[in-house]
């Protein structure tokens, strides 16, 4: 790919307000997993560049903080319209780094602008309280301030709204911020720098530093300065940060991984629970944090339920996701394709049935078969682990008690889904399941509006709603003697 004068795709980082290459000239090369072809360079940066991007977000702070929320909100909303102006360029750098169709790529960027118009609103709604002192001559304010300067780390299946769902709200409560983007999808995190930059988005108040992860994370996690971290990654990563942040107390919000259950009961709306779970697994070719890990199917409709899920999978187009009709794009890299290929040999060694796919695509890459695997069971490595890949494993139970006992039985908690029309059902199940977001008679769970993030070893935190601004935020009290 190659950048037109004022194109967005640019191939170094953004720190404090310049576009620079790493110190050491050192660069990474970037692949479209579609193709294997290179697609362009990012500096190779570390420790030195990142602290660079912290000091410039510390001189950034007084004045981004003190300007008035309204006209923060401006600057957010200038953002997103420019990005909406450009919405295709963007969606077009997002599936050629990233290989999800371009219907998907195009949805991701409208997401990642709906995230910037919602918090331009919010900015303007951060407000305080005045509490009932225990005297008349005494006042109790309770005050909402930016937390200071904030480090952001992204992965790759979503390198575009992750972004937005992160810096929109920090830049709404008034913080500055610096981001590493994943090694895999950088160039939708530059782009929308470079739209940054162009909305006036003062110089040092949002940096682009793309490179190492561990000399980056370990800078961002050791400086006094930064006073937040916002992570979206595995949980491995996630724990090994959380403790890297343990010596400056740092705030911290992690959006981990999940293992989502996906429970059809017997009086489902059988056709609507299909599309659902068709989307809820292999949209992004599986690579989702909310996606159906475990499809757990009542006795009764088991049967139908697993032949009009499979005449809907063989409706799936694998392909490049530039060309017309792909519904499924390549897996992120070959050790992506490795991993999903162990668990799908894994699963058929202790008794899994292969209904559909099971094999790498014929398209060669790191492209996969859309995979059904029948009779799955708990000692599967796959009921553990995330599959990240387009295989669908079904399970089979009897009694609701079950389901609920098989839909918790795992480190995970971020999202869930149920399909019954059973409204006690619905409320009983509900309440017992132990994850941040459930899903009900739907797969529709990310929206702006909504609070996104997971309980147990899911995470800290929520991004987007109230709550995703409020992670920005710090509560001042105060007691007023007058
Ligand atoms: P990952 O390996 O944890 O990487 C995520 C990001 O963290 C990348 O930018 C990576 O940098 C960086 N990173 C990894 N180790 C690091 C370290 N020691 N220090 C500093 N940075 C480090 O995850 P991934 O494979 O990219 O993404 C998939 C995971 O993200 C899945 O587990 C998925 O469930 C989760 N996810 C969660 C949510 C959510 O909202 N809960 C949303 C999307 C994805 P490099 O790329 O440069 O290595």
């Amino acid at each position: 790919m190659r950048d037109s004068q004022g194109g967005l795709f640019r191939n170094q980082c953004f720190i404090g307000g310049r576009w620079v290459g790493a110190n050491n000239g050192a660069s990474t090369m970037v692949f479209d997993p579609a193709t294997a072809e290179p697609i362009g360079t990012v500096p190779h940066a570390g420790a030195e560049e990142t602290s660079v991007a912290i000091e410039a977000a510390a001189t950034a702070l007084a004045a981004w903080k003190r300007t008035p929320a309204r006209a923060r909100a401006g600057v957010l909303a200038d953002w997103a319209h420019l990005a909406e102006a450009r919405i295709d360029e963007l969606a077009r750098i997002l599936t050629t780094e990233q290989g999800k169709p371009l219907a998907e790529a195009m949805s991701e960027v409208g997401s990642t602008i709906a995230y910037l118009r919602w918090f331009a609103e919010e900015a303007r709604r951060i407000d305080g309280r005045i509490l009932q002192a225990p005297a008349a001559d005494r006042q109790y304010l309770v005050m909402r301030e930016a937390v200071g300067v904030c480090a952001a780390i992204t992965p790759w299946n979503f390198p575009s709204s992750m972004i937005a769902r992160k810096v929109a709200p920090a830049l709404a409560a008034g913080c500055t911020i610096v981001l590493k983007p994943a090694e895999q999808t950088p160039f939708s995190a530059l782009a929308l720098a470079a739209l940054a930059e162009e909305a006036g988005v003062p110089a040092g108040v949002f940096s682009v530093v793309t490179g190492d992860a561990r000399s980056i994370g370990q800078q961002m996690c050791g400086s006094t300065t930064v006073r937040k971290l916002s992570f979206t990654g595995s949980t491995q990563a996630g724990r090994v940060l959380m403790e890297q942040c343990a010596g400056t107390i740092k705030k911290l919000s992690l959006e981990l991984g999940g293992n989502a259950p996906f429970i059809v009961f017997n009086d489902c709306d059988l056709d609507a629970a299909v599309r659902s779970a068709v989307a809820a697994k292999f949209r992004n070719t599986g690579q989702m944090c909310t996606c159906a890990n475990r499809i757990l199917v009542q006795d009764g409709i088991y049967d139908r339920f697993t032949e009009k899920f499979l005449a809907a999978v063989r409706t799936l187009q694998v392909g490049n996701g530039l060309k017309e009709g792909t519904t499924q794009g390549p897996l992120i890299d070959e050790r992506a394709l490795h991993k999903v290929e162990q668990l799908v040999d894994d699963a058929l060694t202790r008794g899994g049935k292969l209904l559909s796919g099971g094999r790498k695509h014929v398209l060669g890459g790191s492209y996969y078969e859309p995979t059904v695997i029948g009779e799955a069971v708990p000692a599967m490595r796959f009921a553990r682990e995330e599959i990240f890949g387009p295989v669908a494993a079904l399970y089979r139970f009897a009694t609701e008690v079950e389901a609920i006992a098989l839909a918790n039985d795992t480190e995970y908690g971020l999202a869930a889904y149920l399909f019954s029309r059973d409204q006690g059902q619905i409320f009983r199940v509900l309440h017992a399941l132990e994850y941040g977001m459930v899903g009900v008679n739907t797969h529709l769970i990310a929206d702006e509006a909504a609070p996104f993030g997971g309980v147990k070893q899911s995470g800290l935190g929520r991004e987007g709603s109230r709550e995703g601004i409020d992670e920005y935020l710090e509560t001042k009290f105060a007691s007023i003697q007058l």
